[in-house]
């Protein structure tokens, strides 16, 4: 098979040939169909982050596929099911947070496509658990952007407590961003979108998007703040600036939801506004199985829209450059043509 594997941090990621890896005990075999590119993947790429990721790495933790063949004791997964495999690939069961319906923040969690390999390539092992199933009408091409930036936003508009009527400014629009928009709305929120490229502020009121602001042509928060305030701010960008304007565009009672994760950054607010008005600091990290259960659910109903562009593998360090530069318009996604490898006859895995 076919993987885009990083062996340093920072180097370009080299498409090779791999075997096609066995399941174990409780995991399941996946012929991937389509791998979304996620900002967290480029992080992984360059070893960013404080922890980690394991090297030889295969990013990717939006990839989504077809089951093809069961480890010893998998029961809840059957040959043939569609299945997405989130950044959570694996959490306790045990601890309290696992049992309290938070497992995204279970500290035993391994996460694909980082501490385990994940979805850059034509086959992934999972476990069978985290394998989540995909609706038969939510196509891998849409589902595999929802897998993390779908119920990355929507947990973090869960996370946001709002109330219909309320008002939400999402800051950066883009794989995410545009999926924030949309369950900002679902909740009946007035949604403001903030941005620096005009391209996105359309496609964010295409999306329903109620405002935009242009941070580039306006100020932010003098803008939000005509518009009657934010009752909660969705913060998707990286840029420092950003992280004050949302602080200061918000009402009384207001909350600051952060889910974007730059390379490096201190939050600081002021504590006197921050007890006076009420504000409540947020962060929010990925989603709950049941989390993304509720996305496909929602866009198999037909409530979302997933924008994406499709990729070969071959391009992916083309395609990283794309994303850093800004010039996507929201998701691209890696398509395998893996139908025709599917082995014929035994099933025994020769020729893969
Ligand atoms: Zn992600
Ligand atoms: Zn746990």
């Amino acid at each position: 098979m076919r993987a885009a594997v990083v062996t340093a941090f920072g180097s370009p990621a080299r498409v090779e040939e791999r075997p096609v890896p066995q399941p174990g005990p409780g995991q399941v075999l996946v012929r991937l169909e389509a791998c979304g590119l996620c900002h967290t993947d480029i992080h992984a790429m360059h070893g960013d982050w404080p922890v980690k990721a394991h090297l030889p790495l295969v990013p990717g933790h939006e990839g989504v596929g077809i089951v093809e063949e069961l480890g010893e004791g998998v029961t809840t997964r059957r040959v043939g099911q569609r299945v997405a495999m989130p950044w959570l690939g694996h959490a306790c069961g045990e601890c309290r947070y696992c049992i309290d319906g938070r497992e995204n923040l279970c500290e035993k969690q391994f996460n694909n496509g980082y501490a385990v390999d994940g979805g850059y390539a034509e086959y992934m092992l999972a476990d069978a658990r985290f394998a989540v199933p995909v609706p038969d009408n939510v196509t891998p091409l849409d589902a595999a952007p929802l897998t993390c930036a779908g119920v990355t936003t929507y947990a973090a508009i869960k996370n946001a407590r709002i109330t219909p009527g309320e008002t939400v400014a999402v800051f950066g629009i883009g794989g995410l961003g545009h999926l924030a928009v949309q369950y900002a709305r679902l909740v009946g929120a007035k949604v403001i979108a903030v941005d620096v490229t005009e391209e996105k502020l359309e496609l964010a009121t295409e999306l329903g998007a109620d405002f935009v602001v242009n941070a580039r042509r306006e100020d932010p928060v003098q803008a939000i703040r005509n518009l009657g305030g934010a009752d909660a701010a969705i913060i998707l960008a990286v840029a420092p600036a950003v992280f004050g304007q949302a602080f200061d565009a918000l009402n009384r009672g207001g909350r600051l939801v952060l889910v974007s994760l730059p390379a490096e950054g201190t939050l600081t607010v002021p504590i006197f506004d921050t007890v006076l008005k009420g504000i409540s600091i947020i962060g929010s990290i990925v989603g709950t199985r049941q989390d993304l259960a509720e996305v496909f659910a929602l866009h198999a109903a037909g409530r979302t829209r997933v924008i994406t562009e499709t990729r070969e593998l071959q391009q992916v360090n083309d395609s990283v450059d794309e994303v850093l530069a800004g010039t996507v318009p929201a998701r691209l996604v890696f398509m395998y043509h893996t139908a025709d490898l599917v082995p014929e006859g035994d099933g025994s895995g020769g020729g893969r």
